[in-house]
């Protein structure tokens, strides 16, 4: 890509926030004094306020009032993080498209170096963790287990300790916009989608101010949802637990009928009895609850609800509106 071509491009950056009052002031000037100095590229600033209970939404009305590149998604309640991206992806027009969390432990300087792999030719720069300051040794490590689990398992090779925290190029993010699932592992969902991907590498800063917003309970749902949207792994551990007790079982038949019918030496062998049905009842109350959380996921996708349902939007009257994905919307 020539320079001069890309100095005509649109960059946006969605940041998606669920109370982050304390934050988003801080977070919005360091992505300015961080990014405007990139010659002749434009920002456009997507905040999708996911539900906040807090002053949030004002903060944001604030800063759109103030600053006419900066558009806010209001969802109608919590959707969640990964819907939150959804929205703001959706109602970007950018020619590459960054996500970023609003708590600034993501970088923003890091987005320089996005911005110059994407020049030099990378469809998606992802952020890759070289360490995480600031957060507990046990979501350390979690981290740290799930990522190389998952990998493990799924059919997809995800990058290692990588979130959201990215560029996309148009392209991909169109694509992106193909895949219809509900239950979306946004960073398995882009590696899946294959392009040119480059890793770069940043160390995860402490949150600049407030709680997670990623309790232990959404941390679970999440690895859930990473883990069954990217492997029928669990599935088919289901089928070997089946082999692995049916071959016990006919072991243990034959063995029952040779003490019965060959010796003198049988009793009522209530210990083996109750090992065996409790076994076997536990392996099969687990095979049943994998095939229960598919068949719930199906359950989910079959009703084709929309992803996320909008409350208001601001800012988008003045901005890119004949880009395909607005017309879309309707914005
Ligand atoms: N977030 C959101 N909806 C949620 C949970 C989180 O929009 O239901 C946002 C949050 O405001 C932040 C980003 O997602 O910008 C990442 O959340 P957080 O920093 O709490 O997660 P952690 O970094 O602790 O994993
Ligand atoms: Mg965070």
């Amino acid at each position: 890509m020539s320079n001069s071509e890309f100095q005509r491009k649109l960059i946006s950056v969605v940041i998606p926030c669920l109370n982050e009052e304390e934050v988003i002031e801080v977070t919005y000037q360091r992505l300015i004094d961080t990014l405007c100095s990139v010659p002749a590229t434009e920002f456009e600033w997507i905040f999708v306020d996911d539900g906040s209970r807090d002053r949030t939404p004002s903060i944001l009305r604030g800063l759109q009032t103030a600053d006419p590149r900066v558009r806010v998604v209001l969802l109608s309640r919590n959707f969640g993080h990964q819907m939150a991206v959804t929205a703001g992806v959706e109602h970007a027009a950018g020619d590459a498209v960054v996500l970023i969390d609003a708590d600034l432990q993501d970088p923003p300087e890091t987005i320089l170096e996005m911005l110059s792999q994407w020049r030099s030719g990378a469809d998606v720069a992802y952020g890759s963790r070289i360490d995480r300051a600031g957060e507990t040794a046990f979501k350390r490590w979690t981290a740290r287990i799930f990522y190389r689990a998952i990998n493990r398992i799924a059919d997809t090779a995800i990058p290692l300790d990588t979130g959201d925290f990215r560029l996309m190029d148009r392209k991909v993010v169109n694509a992106l916009l193909e895949l219809p699932e509900r239950d979306r592992f946004i960073r398995g969902m882009v590696a899946w989608l294959g392009f040119r991907q480059r890793p770069v590498h940043y160390r995860r800063a402490a949150r600049a101010g407030g709680q997670t917003k990623y309790p232990l309970r959404k941390m679970v749902r999440f690895a859930l949802d990473g883990i069954l949207s990217f492997s029928i792994m669990p599935l088919r551990l289901a089928t070997w637990f089946g082999f692995a007790t049916a071959s016990l079982a006919i072991l243990a038949i034959t063995y029952a009928l040779f003490v019965r019918l060959l010796t003198s030496a049988w009793v009522p062998g209530w210990t083996f009895l109750l090992i065996a049905v409790c076994s076997i009842g536990g392996v099969q109350l687990l095979c049943l609850g994998m095939v229960g959380e598919y068949i719930g996921r199906i359950y989910g996708e079959a009703k084709r609800r929309p992803l996320y349902v909008v409350r208001e939007r601001l800012g988008f009257a003045t901005s890119g509106l004949s880009r395909t994905r607005r017309r879309r919307l309707a914005v």
